[in-house]
């Protein structure tokens, strides 16, 4: 028998309820939380006896958000550097960013390359604030590949295993099978791979494909095994292409997808991470936060495609989610891509890549992203409807004005 904790229960009265589903908000709603999960919504509940009651006089309350595409560990846009530095740092540093993204409203966190099962333990052991990790551990690579960090001149690769950086690089069927097992060994609960090159990675060409086709029907084959899925990183339609067609579930940024792809997407129920704000953000800000010239260059080939393809997504209905994946201290954007995404997509399909959809795609429907019975009571109390204007989520510290994760108040500003 479960005893419910009355002490445990906080009763939201007079909330306008952002419904992430159909996009709609409902006036005039009362929700009930009880421990981490909401117990009841509707118009007509009546306070249980000993719940703390909050009166939002009208606010909007909305799930907590999810952005699929951030790096915690990533302190630095000079990625190579980060394999160097102490682990204790470089997480004492991750601790920080992770509180800031809570503070933000990302009460969820899904993370392609870096976080371990070290930081998600602190997270859900409470020795740190900050969102839900769904980490994939260290992303793999080929040699030459988006996470081979050496410079030309330079053969030897220290493997790294035990550092703080983003990726491992690893070959051939049975070399890649390892890397995927050794991460899923760890509770990774994605296997991320580079699909093609990149921008912050010294020598590979951002139009290249990598992997061999038998090498990424392996990771996937792990993967499923494992009952996880594989996220690609890929660029041109090539890339994604090949990916989508050997299982590979979502492809992140995917800025020069095509009429091919997005056929792709749909046959396989793919989801599609677009980051636009970091393209955005490295073309203003990256030098100063360590991009090297080179990557520089590369950033202003997939800035301008990123828009077109965002669009052409959505006019398919392909699965799209929210993603930011900045660097260093552009990681202060991570709210923009609302803004950016706004300016050319409905308000109401911008909120469900970060809520419902995303929630699919991390497997956890009619868990996260919605303020339903039995969903966890990951919520914020938001000044101002986000469906008439996405950016008054863009600027927390005037609008959001609670923060709660799993039944528990992180933030409090309604005074
Ligand atoms: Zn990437
Ligand atoms: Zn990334």
């Amino acid at each position: 028998m479960t005893v419910v904790r009355f002490d445990s229960a906080v009763f939201f009265d007079n909330a306008a309820v952002l419904d992430t589903a159909s996009g709609v908000l409902a006036r005039g709603q009362r929700v009930l939380v009880r421990g981490e999960a909401i117990a009841a919504v509707g118009s007509d509940l009546e306070a249980p006896a000993g719940a703390r009651v909050i009166d939002l006089a009208g606010r909007t309350l909305m799930p907590g958000l999810i952005d699929c595409h951030a790096h915690v560990n990533a302190h630095t846009a000079d990625l190579a550097a980060l394999g160097d530095q102490s682990p204790a740092y470089v997480a004492l540093k991750a601790a920080e960013e992770m509180r800031a993204m809570l503070h933000r409203g990302f009460t969820t966190v899904r993370d392609p390359g870096g976080a371990d099962f070290g930081l998600h333990d602190a997270v859900a052991e409470g020795i740190v604030d900050g969102p839900r990790l769904y980490f994939g551990g260290k992303a793999l690579s080929q040699t030459g590949g988006h996470v081979d960090m050496r410079p030309r001149g330079r053969s030897v690769r220290d493997e790294h295993r035990c550092c703080p950086d983003l990726g491992v690089v690893c070959d051939g069927v049975d070399g890649v099978r390892k890397a995927a097992r050794e991460q899923l060994r760890t509770g990774a609960f994605h296997v991320k791979i580079m699909l093609s090159g990149g921008v912050a990675s010294p020598t590979d060409r951002v139009d290249s494909t990598q992997f061999s086709i038998e090498e990424i029907r392996a990771i996937v084959e792990e993967a499923e095994a494992a009952n996880r899925y594989v996220a690609g990183h890929a660029y041109t339609a090539r890339a994604i292409n090949r990916g989508l067609a050997a299982g590979v579930r979502s492809i992140e940024h995917g800025n020069l997808l095509d009429e091919t792809s997005i056929e792709l997407f749909l046959e396989h129920d793919a989801f599609l991470v677009p980051t636009l704000v970091t393209y955005q953000r490295m073309s203003v800000e990256g030098a100063e936060y360590g991009l090297p010239e080179v990557s520089l260059r590369k950033n202003t080939l997939v800035l301008d495609a990123g828009i077109r393809a965002l669009e052409a997504a959505h006019r398919a209905g392909v699965n799209l989610c929210y993603g930011s994946d900045l660097l260093g201290g552009m990681r202060r954007h991570q709210l923009e891509e609302f803004r950016i995404r706004g300016a050319v997509l409905p308000a109401a399909d911008v909120i469900r890549s970060a809520t419902v959809t995303a929630a699919r795609l991390l497997g956890e429907e009619g868990r996260l992203g919605r303020i339903i019975p039995g969903a966890l009571a990951d919520l914020l109390v938001v000044e101002g409807d986000p469906l008439e204007d996405l950016a008054v989520l863009t600027e927390p510290e005037a609008n959001l004005k609670l923060i709660m994760q799993g039944g528990e108040v992180k933030a409090d500003r309604l005074g």
